[in-house]
């Protein structure tokens, strides 16, 4: 009998959600003898070209929440803009990792803002604004350039305006479109890098090393491993995502985006508990994936060595990218990853390559 909490192969992973991330865990899942089950309103989704089974349905909708937790074992997520109603409703019936409250701190910009500063993690200056009128007072104190993002429901730089001395506050309240939002100070930031950490049930956890992320209109272009930072910067950006993942007693992944600037300081920008788009790159060049530690974590089973066997810059394939697949099948040291979006479209993450260098150290 496998030991209490193990859940040993065979058993199935529910996942919330059916992208490329869901596909890829699924992936993962079966390599080491697990099913998955995906969950999600979408047709012909990438993740239910290669799970088990799939369950298309909205996630409002009860009775088919109350069949999927009849057939998981345990429930995950590929993003974490599902209804916390949703997971909850699992979440009385089944393991959901991450839980509901890590989720709700990282579905709204400024309880995340505000769960970092608790913690001792500098960002940069912020303030919730929920009315032109509170815009208009926090400004001066921001002070400009500065961002403005809806507090919820924002990803790839969606809903978010910049904001220079000359900008008309309230043209700027309408862009952003949403009744709560959260005005930061511009970063003039030297590098973006990330640190995925993963946890484990027992709270094992075991960082990724940081990596540099090259961003086009908000959207990931470029993953660069390792990033070229001083080893104390390093050290510094992985202590913040351990001791995120820590204080909200994730299982499963913690990646958090960061910005470092020409004096090595280390500001959080956001985090999602999930694989994440700048982790690719360890399908191909790290001993365990990250969606096979993901896999590891909800089971309950011990996690992989997160080393890396090559440096490798990854590069997503957007929209029309993704038609030099050829080109970049031939190419020796490229792994190529499509992920069976039936129509390209302009900024729709299609794909992704990695390339493979020796260690540089
Ligand atoms: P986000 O949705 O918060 O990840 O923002 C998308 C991208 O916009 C980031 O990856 C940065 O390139 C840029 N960005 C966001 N917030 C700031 C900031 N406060 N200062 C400078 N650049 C930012």
């Amino acid at each position: 009998m496998p030991e209490q909490g193990i859940l040993p192969p065979g058993s199935t992973i529910g996942v919330l959600g059916t992208g490329q991330l869901g596909r890829m865990i699924a992936v993962a899942a079966a390599q080491l003898g697990y099913k998955c089950h995906v969950f999600g309103p979408e047709d012909r989704p990438p993740a239910a070209q290669v799970a088990g089974a799939f369950t298309q349905a909205a996630f409002e909708d009860e009775d088919a929440l109350e069949a999927f937790a009849q057939v998981v074992n345990v429930v995950t997520l590929e993003f974490e803009n599902v209804p916390l109603s949703a997971v909850a409703y699992l979440a009385a019936r089944r393991p959901v990792h991450p839980g509901p409250r890590v989720l709700e701190i990282a579905q709204d910009r400024a309880l995340e803002k505000e769960f970092f500063n608790d913690i001792g993690v500098a960002t940069a200056p912020w303030a919730e604004v929920d009315s032109v009128e509170s815009l208009i007072g926090a400004a001066p104190h921001i002070g400009a350039p500065a961002i403005l993002k809806s507090a919820r429901l924002g990803y790839d730089g969606k809903g978010q305006v910049f904001i220079d001395g000359e900008t008309e506050l309230e043209e700027a309240w309408r862009e952003m479109g949403a009744d709560r939002g959260v005005l930061e100070g511009f970063v003039p930031f030297e590098r973006e890098v990330s640190v995925i950490v993963a946890r484990a049930m027992d709270g094992t956890v075991v960082p990724y090393l940081p990596v540099e992320n090259h961003h086009d209109a908000g959207i990931l272009r470029r993953t660069v491993v390792p990033a070229p930072l001083a080893e104390e910067t390093a050290v510094q950006a992985e202590d913040i995502a351990i001791r995120a993942a820590e204080e909200l007693d994730v299982v499963g992944l913690l990646a958090v985006e960061m910005f470092v600037t020409s004096d090595g300081a280390v500001l959080a920008n956001e985090m999602a508990p999930r694989p994440h788009n700048s982790g690719h790159w360890t399908l191909d060049a790290a001993p365990t994936s990250q969606f096979e530690q993901l896999a590891r974590a909800v089971c309950g089973l011990p996690l992989g060595l997160v080393d890396r066997y090559a440096d490798a810059e990854m590069i997503n394939l957007i929209g029309a990218d993704a038609e030099a697949w050829l080109q970049y099948l031939a190419e020796p040291g490229a792994h190529l990853h499509l992920y069976e979006k039936a129509e390209i479209r302009p900024g729709r993450k299609m794909g992704h390559v990695t390339r493979l260098t020796p260690r540089s150290d």
